[in-house]
């Protein structure tokens, strides 16, 4: 965005505001970049990563709101109410009455097929320009609808549980219910940085799932071969570092050995199958590994190996 001077007019708060969070989203752009340095696609990866951000930060602002003004509307009809009275009401009605987990349900199967079928088209192209991207497997198609469901309840049931300590924190001190509102007010579980996080962990595992179906869908394509990506920007985790260079047939599954000391079966980098620790902040990538003699077959005799391959996806 552009501030215009206008005149002696200095910024207004507003703007100053605006100022800031565009320096702030800029930073981050520069460090995404760095991040994505080995992804195909960067620019559209960012791209999708800031609108679905902006997405995920209004639901939570939303559901923020939504809490904290039914606890008000509450207190308002009955003053006399305890803390414990007040924690029952917010159990049993405003947890059932929250739509959060559907909304961002919504918002999510959106950017996600957006953002697979964007990938998967660039991928293709990347790998052989006779096959071109037309539309998603039929199997990719349900795990985005079945993930983006099951997104939307975790993080609803990791705002809820935060409502919940707070109040059982503030039970247990003695803390009025003003302190408890503010409190709720201030949870990590509602701020921009936790819609930032998750828009990258979600956007970046698009875009696993979009390699892994372009390497599907390209006749071409034989392995998929891990690299491990980012180690100027963040703290490289050595059990990640070890999968760098690592190939397996398209269809298997890579074996990651977990921070756990456990081992983990995983179509592609970030896949939701994975424990949460190794999913967020995971900036891992593949490769694909290409069959040249397959390259100079004729566009019909790709078109058929990949129409039998989306046959066996449905
Ligand atoms: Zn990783």
């Amino acid at each position: 965005m552009c501030l215009k001077k206008l005149g002696a007019v200095t910024m207004s708060k507003i703007d100053q505001v605006i100022a800031a969070i565009n320096e702030i989203t800029k930073a981050d752009d520069e460090e995404l970049e760095e991040l994505l340095e080995d992804f195909i696609a960067p620019d559209e990866t960012i791209n999708a990563i800031n609108e679905y951000e902006k997405k995920v930060a209004k639901r939570l602002r939303a559901q923020k709101k939504r809490f904290a003004d039914g606890i008000k509307d509450y207190i308002g009809k009955d003053d006399d109410s305890s803390i414990k009275d007040i924690f029952n009401y917010v159990k049993q009605d405003l947890f059932a009455a929250d739509e959060f987990s559907e909304e961002l349900s919504i918002d999510t199967q959106d950017i996600l097929e957006l953002t697979v079928g964007q990938i998967a088209g660039i991928v293709m192209d990347d790998i052989d320009e006779e096959v071109v991207f037309e539309e998603l497997s039929g199997r990719t198609i349900i795990w985005i609808e079945q993930w983006s469901e099951e997104l939307g309840n975790l993080m609803q049931l990791h705002s809820h549980e935060a409502i919940e300590k707070e109040f059982t924190r503030a039970i247990e001190a003695g803390d009025g219910i003003d302190t408890v509102i503010n409190n709720i007010k201030d949870l990590p579980q509602f701020d921009r940085q936790r819609a930032r996080t998750t828009a990258i962990t979600e956007i970046l595992t698009a875009h696993s799932v979009a390699q892994y179906e372009g390497f599907l869908q390209s006749p071409a394509v034989k392995k998929k071969k891990w690299k491990h990506s980012g180690t100027k920007a963040i703290e490289p985790r050595e059990n990640h570092m070890d999968m760098d260079g690592q190939e397996v047939e398209v269809e298997e599954q890579f074996a990651l050995v977990g921070a756990d000391g456990g081992t983990y079966y995983c179509d592609y980098p970030r896949d939701t199958t994975l424990p949460a620790g190794e999913r967020i902040k995971c900036h891992c990538t593949m490769g694909p590994v290409v069959d040249p003699d397959i390259i100079k077959l004729t566009p019909e005799e790709k078109e058929q190996i990949r129409q039998e391959v989306l046959a066996g996806l449905s």
